[in-house]
């Protein structure tokens, strides 16, 4: 293999990791604002509780001045009633006194309903407090290994860049250039290795002539694929695999080629 391409090859494996580091790097700034979302979210909630129980205790504040309102009236009206002289002005009191019991009965069941929601309240309240403090005891947890794994990767990643520097500065330019520009085209990918006289990307078949001038030790010509573009080069089959394509089904060698070839696709 000629030694401009064999470095192609390298620079080809480093940009593949770059992507890989790159993608996965992409996906952490989204993976922490949930966390952030997550807590906001807890915050909202107590804030809403909170929200609900003073709601409840200012109606239970006014219910209680309502029944003391009403009952002042009552014993107002009864006093009242001991000093008026006709019967007529007895009776309006008596039934004004009427209304005001009917008054205080009615803000005593609403000051009760009030005091059991309050209760209520209450317990949302502390559980909401207490949710929160779990959330914020997980958040801090799970945004500090993010942030961890985000670092190693950024470091990795800074040490694959300054690994491609060198290795793309040994490639011949226009070569380079023919890479990154099919690179581009094909989500980072711009060599292709040929596979059964085929590019192993897209399939074309490579004409016997090329495929003999690839396989050639010391050819110095660049060859692209004629559908996708890449940079084609040869690479001789691993032992086991040519051993198996001549020897029977059973061999053991056979079943460790299949294997591997599984694992490399
Ligand atoms: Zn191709």
């Amino acid at each position: 293999m000629q030694p401009e391409i064999k470095r192609l090859i390298e620079l080809q494996a480093v940009d593949s990791e770059l992507t890989r580091l790159r993608a996965r790097l992409i996906a952490f700034p989204q993976q922490l604002a949930e966390i952030d979302k997550r807590l906001a979210e807890g915050k909202q909630h107590l804030a809403a509780s909170k929200e609900s129980l003073t709601a409840s205790l200012k109606d239970r504040k006014k219910y209680e001045m309502d029944v003391d309102a009403w009952k002042e009236k009552a014993k107002k009206y009864r006093e009242q009633s001991f000093t008026v002289k006709t019967n007529e002005a007895y009776k309006a009191l008596q039934h004004e006194i009427e209304h005001a019991e009917k008054e205080v009965a009615q803000a005593e069941d609403r000051l009760l309903a009030r005091m059991v929601d309050g209760e209520q309240f209450d317990r949302d309240v502390k559980s909401s407090e207490h949710d929160l403090k779990e959330l914020e005891r997980a958040a801090g947890a799970d945004r500090q290994k993010l942030q961890a794994e985000q670092a190693a990767l950024q470091n990795e990643l800074e040490a694959k860049q300054a690994q491609r520097g060198p290795l793309a500065a040994a490639i011949p330019e226009a070569l380079l250039a023919t890479y990154e520009r099919v690179a581009a085209r094909h989500h980072g990918i711009g060599a292709a290795a040929v596979l059964n006289q085929a590019c192993s990307l897209c399939g074309l078949r490579v004409v016997p002539h090329v495929f003999q001038l690839l396989r050639r030790d010391g050819s110095s010509e660049i060859f692209q694929c004629e559908t996708c573009s890449r940079i084609l080069y040869y690479v001789e089959p691993p032992p086991a695999e040519a051993a198996a394509a001549g020897a029977p089904a059973t061999s053991p060698d056979t079943t460790t080629a299949a294997d591997a070839t599984t694992q490399d696709g």
